[in-house]
């Protein structure tokens, strides 16, 4: 380590052991690695856990036969086109697709944009989305742009961020199905009720089931709360729940 790395070390350090003590932490996690332990982090970079599932992702997607079925993100989204298929779209100012790596082992989906992502275009850029960024980097030791995906099970912002009605979900399912077809994860994260929900098509009771395995089309898929659900209510309970289930989806990352 050179010197003049370290003043930058140590306030990660320090960033890190605050995170983990907001989240109820009173000692380091070892199942997953310390983002700062000297062999965490690549100098170029990479984190040794995207090497690993690297490798198993590049396997699964070689094969010829998902590479000429299954249409890429961009196909996806120009199939949405100007999208007037539910009554969100007079609402809405920019349709979200999602954002991310195409290529990713996780992907994260959310409920739907609110107003911050309608007029910036992407996903989880507002309040919750901060924290879920927080989650992903200074929780899980990920980058959320290169190590994950984001999207929404609709891609319009409701009005006035009421939950999206039946009929909008059902007519943009098809959509985040093909989006997670087409990335094949190696786990998905649902993050609330609307999310698991659509997923699993039930009614979720996610106080209930948050923190247990379920599947979408064969993929692990994690139930968690919603970041702008923990912001409500954030105690100390409820922040470590979420840490809990994000260490097994790295535990289930790392195979
Ligand atoms: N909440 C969501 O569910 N999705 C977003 O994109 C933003 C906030």
């Amino acid at each position: 380590m050179r010197t003049s790395d370290r003043p930058t070390l140590l306030r990660d350090l320090k960033n890190y052991l605050t995170f983990l003590k907001s989240y109820g932490y009173t000692d380091i996690p070892l199942e997953s690695k310390s983002p700062l332990s000297t062999d965490s982090r690549k100098t170029d970079g990479t984190h040794p856990l995207n090497e690993s599932i690297q490798h198993q992702s590049d396997m699964a997607k070689q094969t010829p036969v998902k590479k000429s079925t299954v249409p890429t993100l961009e196909n996806i989204r120009s199939e949405l086109g100007d999208c007037t298929r539910c009554k969100l779209s007079s609402g809405r100012k920019t349709i979200v697709f999602g954002s991310g790596n195409p290529r990713a082992d996780l992907v994260f989906v959310g409920e739907g944009p609110g107003k911050d992502e309608d007029e910036q275009g992407f996903p989880f850029v507002g309040r919750a989305g901060k924290k879920l960024t927080e989650i992903i980097e200074n929780g899980m030791n990920l980058r959320r742009e290169q190590d994950t995906y984001i999207c929404n099970i609709v891609k319009c912002r409701p009005p006035g961020n009421r939950d999206p009605k039946e009929e909008e979900i059902s007519a943009c399912k098809p959509f985040l199905v093909k989006q997670l077809q087409a990335i094949q994860p190696l786990a998905i994260v649902a993050l609330g009720k609307p999310a698991a929900s659509t997923l699993l098509g039930r009614n979720v009771p996610i106080t209930k089931e948050r923190g247990t395995w379920h599947e979408f089309e064969g993929i692990p898929l994690m139930l968690t709360f919603h970041p702008a659900y923990l912001l409500r209510f954030y105690t100390l309970e409820n922040r470590r729940a979420v840490m809990d289930d994000m260490n097994k989806v790295l535990k289930k990352l790392k195979g």
